[in-house]
């Protein structure tokens, strides 16, 4: 593969397992199984699913911050998974984090200021400190804040402020790889679509790829070119955004649009009774073949014994043994709005 056709990340065959004790027993829950995707240049890619997922564990095992039990993930060609820790800390300023909790990133007693020039010591050690605050003041307010509360604390801000404040620090370093966990779910609802807003302009001027983990449908809808869609660790669809919105073809994806926030009473009213019931199983017991076959109203015997393929069906990758025939059903476009 040539460096121009190369994807930024390619993931191949991601487990991640995390030990736990049940009953005073060490048991291995496989929270992320088998997963694959490619994230080229410039694009976004959002992670969906219930929680419980496995989202948030492959962003954390992409960042070395959970150990993969087994898998490659290319960045630029380069195994993150097998790098040395020496590699990885010269490699974090192309790989950044933006948290659900925004104050999880920043110091509580350092000014707005340092915390975001703070990156650039350990990743750009030439700069002088009037370079550094030069780049840190121009950061902040590429991401709406003044000159003049700079010098603030982080306790000082609202969450909204302070989510900008950690997007200024989680780009000083002008990162080609950005990765949200859920970083809107902590917000008010006015103030999440104007986070949303700021993270597609700054996507678009640093040309930054980015892997958006949420459960709010309606910002990966807005956020994203592609949708990766998690159940229990597996992947169920991964798809184009008008694929998934306007046609989805896994029955758990049509089951998460049938269950999102309708935006009109009239939307409520077409879509009829959400088909997700129940909870999603435990990951220390997942349901044989079909992991969804659980929840799913079009469950066969088949489903029970069998685990499906992901398989492309158009340009759609489905897991499903019954992908076809549920694709000739009406389209959803009356479930995505
Ligand atoms: Fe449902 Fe069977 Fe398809 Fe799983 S494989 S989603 S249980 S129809």
């Amino acid at each position: 593969m040539n460096a121009v056709t190369r994807p930024l990340l390619a993931v191949e065959g991601l487990c991640v397992d995390y030990h736990v004790r049940v009953d005073g027993r060490r048991e291995r829950l496989h929270a992320v199984s088998d997963v694959s995707f490619e994230l080229t240049r410039g694009q976004s890619l959002g992670i969906v699913g219930e929680s419980g997922s496995g989202k948030s564990s492959i962003a954390r095992a992409l960042l070395r911050l959970v150990p993969a039990a087994s898998g490659r993930a290319y960045f630029e060609g380069r195994d993150l998974l097998q790098l040395t820790g020496r590699e990885l800390r010269q490699l974090r300023g192309d790989l950044q984090l933006i948290f659900q909790d925004p104050l999880a990133s920043l110091d509580p007693r350092m000014s707005v200021a340092n915390s975001v020039a703070e990156p650039l010591r350990a990743f750009e050690p030439g700069l002088s400190a009037a370079e550094r605050r030069a780049r840190s003041t121009a950061m902040l307010e590429a991401v709406g804040l003044s000159a003049t509360q700079l010098h603030r604390l982080p306790h000082e801000f609202s969450g909204g402020q302070a989510q900008r404040i950690a997007i200024a620090r989680a780009l000083i370093t002008r990162p080609r790889l950005l990765v949200c966990d859920e970083p809107l779910s902590s917000l008010d609802v006015s103030i999440k679509s104007q986070i949303a807003n700021l993270l597609m302009q700054l996507q678009g001027e640093l040309d930054l790829s980015m892997l958006f983990i949420s459960h709010d449908l309606g910002a990966v809808r807005f956020a994203c070119s592609r949708v990766l869609v998690l159940y229990l660790g597996r992947v169920m669809e991964l798809a184009d955004r008008e694929q998934i919105f306007r046609a989805a073809r896994h029955p758990y994806t049509r089951a998460l649009l049938q269950a999102a926030p309708a935006p009109t009473p009239r939307l409520a009213r077409a879509r009829g009774r959400p088909q997700l019931s129940g909870e999603i199983p435990s990951a220390l017991a997942p349901p044989s073949g079909c992991v969804f076959r659980t929840r799913c109203p079009y469950a066969i015997e088949r489903c029970a014994r069998e685990r499906p393929a992901l398989r492309a069906l158009g340009d759609s990758l489905v897991a499903c043994h019954r992908a076809e025939e549920l694709a000739s059903e009406p389209e959803l476009a009356t479930l995505a709005g």
